[in-house]
């Protein structure tokens, strides 16, 4: 314990303070991982995330047994072998990630960025799309607070009959996800982010279309561990693959239980209300939206740019003497940006209530937490 720290708040993008049914869940007695009760609760993890990502019934869904990286990684060494063209949208440090990944996995990557800030153009993509196997995309960019164009991007990529990969890692879970109707192939988040499950588990879903394309390989998959046919051994064979985290099964189990509960349009609409009001909480202090146009702002990581004068590290050293972590810029934001979760058990009012309090003593500001309230009341703004 640190009886001399406060509560942590935690208020930066992944990971997201732990659902209080995911904390009591992990605390379970274990169980072996070929228990048939783990398994009728595996069954029940993958239909919850058939919902969760809206695919269709045969699409295949499970958990990997590591961090968001981990799904990333699965989808390239299952559905690139070498020599592959793979078309990687890459506007910050994650679309980046993938392009490294998809060359490791011996694909020739092709990329298509945007100025940082800036969402994807989906006719970039239409432009280069010609000769490839697969495009990749980033839905919600964290390193920026950017939101790429999915469902337009996608509507490209099936009418050239490839392969999508797309992360969802800070949209799925806190808005809904449309696998099916869009048209995507290859899904995956962590459970530590829009899910406020520990860190340990990725959930992945996987299309038919992407099952004929993994079965069509000519090579083995060169990552054991994640072999789609390996995981289907266990999820759908209940045969021995390799040993699964049994409580981190647990507490994705409930974590996804109770967003599913909540529902995913009612949690869209929660991080709506939330951002709005700390944005009007904040902006009469100078912090504004670091992505200029509305529609390419993602809701779940909000980027702001600080106030001229506002010491970066100096403010978020003093708020860590309140026990609250906000998470600055990348390369070249840092210095010029925060970046606030939204997603999960983060995007609740109470977290941010205390950064309004900590920011008016830090600061010397007046009326933070007022303005926050009346924005979370759904009243205009008075100045
Ligand atoms: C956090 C994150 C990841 C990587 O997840 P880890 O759990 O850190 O491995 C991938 N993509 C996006 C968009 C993320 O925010």
């Amino acid at each position: 314990m640190r009886p001399s720290l406060p509560e942590p708040v935690l208020l930066t993008p992944g990971p997201t303070p732990i659902h209080p049914d995911a904390r009591e869940a992990l605390m379970r007695p274990m169980i072996g991982h070929m228990d048939p009760e783990l398994f009728a609760l595996n069954a029940e993890i993958q239909a919850d995330l058939r919902v969760l990502y809206g695919t269709a019934p045969e699409a295949f869904t499970a958990l990997v047994a590591g961090t968001g990286s981990l799904g990333m990684e699965a989808g390239f060494a299952n559905l690139v072998e070498s020599g592959d063209e793979v078309l990687v949208c890459a506007n910050g440090s994650f679309g980046r990630r993938m392009a490294e990944m998809a060359a490791r996995y011996g694909a020739r990557v092709r990329l298509v960025t945007a100025p940082l800030g800036e969402s994807i153009n989906p006719a970039d993509v239409a432009a280069h799309i010609d000769g490839v196997s697969m495009v990749a995309v980033v839905h919600g960019e964290t390193s920026t607070g950017v939101l790429n164009p999915v469902p337009e991007i996608a509507e490209i990529v099936r009418h050239a009959g490839v392969l999508l990969t797309v992360d969802a890692v800070t949209t799925a879970g806190m808005q809904p996800f449309r696998m099916e109707q869009w048209g995507v192939d290859y899904a995956y988040t962590g459970s530590q982010k829009c899910l406020s499950a520990p860190p340990g588990t990725a959930p992945i879903a996987v299309s038919e279309r992407a099952l004929a394309r993994f079965s069509a390989r000519r090579s083995p998959v060169p990552l054991w561990y994640c072999d789609f046919e390996g995981l289907r051994d266990y999820w759908v064979e209940h045969t021995y693959h390799h040993t699964v985290p049994v409580n981190l099964h647990f507490a994705l189990h409930a974590a996804l239980r109770a967003a599913l509960q909540e529902g995913l349009e009612a949690r869209a609409e929660r991080v709506r209300q939330l951002g709005y009001a700390v944005v009007s909480a904040l902006e009469p202090l100078g912090f504004s939206h670091y992505v200029k146009q509305p529609e390419a702002r993602l809701p779940t990581v909000l980027a702001l740019r600080l106030p001229e004068g506002l010491d970066d590290t100096i403010v978020r050293q003093a708020l860590r003497t309140h026990g609250i972590s906000v998470t600055g810029g990348l390369g070249p934001t840092a210095g010029v940006i925060w970046r606030l979760g939204l997603m999960g058990e983060a995007a609740r009012p109470a977290p941010y209530r205390a950064l309004m309090v900590a920011l008016e003593t830090l600061l010397g500001a007046h009326g933070l937490v007022r303005r926050f309230e009346a924005a979370l009341q759904g009243e205009p703004l008075s100045a």
